[in-house]
């Protein structure tokens, strides 16, 4: 059993981070956050903040670092996080990065190993673009058209709920959240890479069972 495992999931949208991530989560038995949800339940509550937060998000922009680190940081500080967490999304910058470090060595805890999912801007566009989403906050469960239908069509295996597809999943949207990635990501991968905790894989869409493959893959790197 690993204990205190802190995991950051790094990649562009679209990569599997949040699939991959969830599947750890289970094996682990340890939380899994996404920034992107803790967003998105802010702009579901449509308040200022919220109103804020989705106008990045439709732009395909990064929500300040100001305001995500203060809404990550105040979710990394709940109760459930104590026996470790797989961040999905988080940090997306190398200030993020920073903060993290500084908040997580005041609880005398260090990131154990940043995950780098890779895979070329064409089959992101062709993922995303077919990618729908159980909506339910407790299921969460991510499907793609093509390579990972639900059994009855627009409803999700798990949970029953109405699949949906995100609204900054569309083609214009995706190309500014790409150009943003390939911006600040290098930045972020350095950064990780020089605390030599980097581990880079590389995805591919048309095989089966990637998700599975990867999630067991970066099991056993971590129980070695
Ligand atoms: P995701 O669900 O990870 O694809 O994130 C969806 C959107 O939420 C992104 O395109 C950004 O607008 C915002 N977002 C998610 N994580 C972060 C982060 N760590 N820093 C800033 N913005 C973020």
């Amino acid at each position: 059993m690993i204990f205190l495992m802190i995991i950051i999931m790094l990649g562009a949208p679209g990569t599997g981070k949040g699939t991959v991530g969830k599947l750890l989560s289970e094996k682990l038995g340890i939380v899994h956050i996404s920034s992107g949800e803790i967003f998105r339940s802010y702009v579901k509550k449509q308040g200022e903040m919220g109103k804020e937060i989705e106008r990045y998000i439709l732009e395909g922009k990064l929500v300040p670092d100001a305001l995500a680190i203060q809404l990550v940081e105040k979710r990394l500080c709940e109760k459930d996080v104590e026996k470790g967490v797989i961040l999905d999304g988080y940090p997306r910058t190398v200030k993020q990065a920073i903060e993290l470090d500084e908040l997580l060595a005041k609880q005398n805890k260090k990131v154990e190993i940043a995950v780098n999912l890779s895979l070329s801007d064409n089959d992101i566009i062709e993922r995303i673009t077919k990618r729908r989403t159980c909506p339910n906050p407790e299921c969460r469960e991510i499907y793609n058209i093509e390579f990972k239908p639900p059994k009855v069509s627009g409803i999700c295996d798990k949970c029953g709920t109405k699949l949906i597809q995100r609204e900054d999943d569309n083609e214009e949207t995706l190309k500014n959240r790409l150009k943003t990635y390939h911006e600040i990501s290098e930045g972020l991968i350095n950064f990780y890479k020089n605390k030599d905790i980097l581990y880079t894989v590389k995805v591919n869409i048309h095989s089966e069972n990637t998700s599975q493959d990867i999630a067991e893959e970066i099991e056993e790197y971590l129980e070695k």
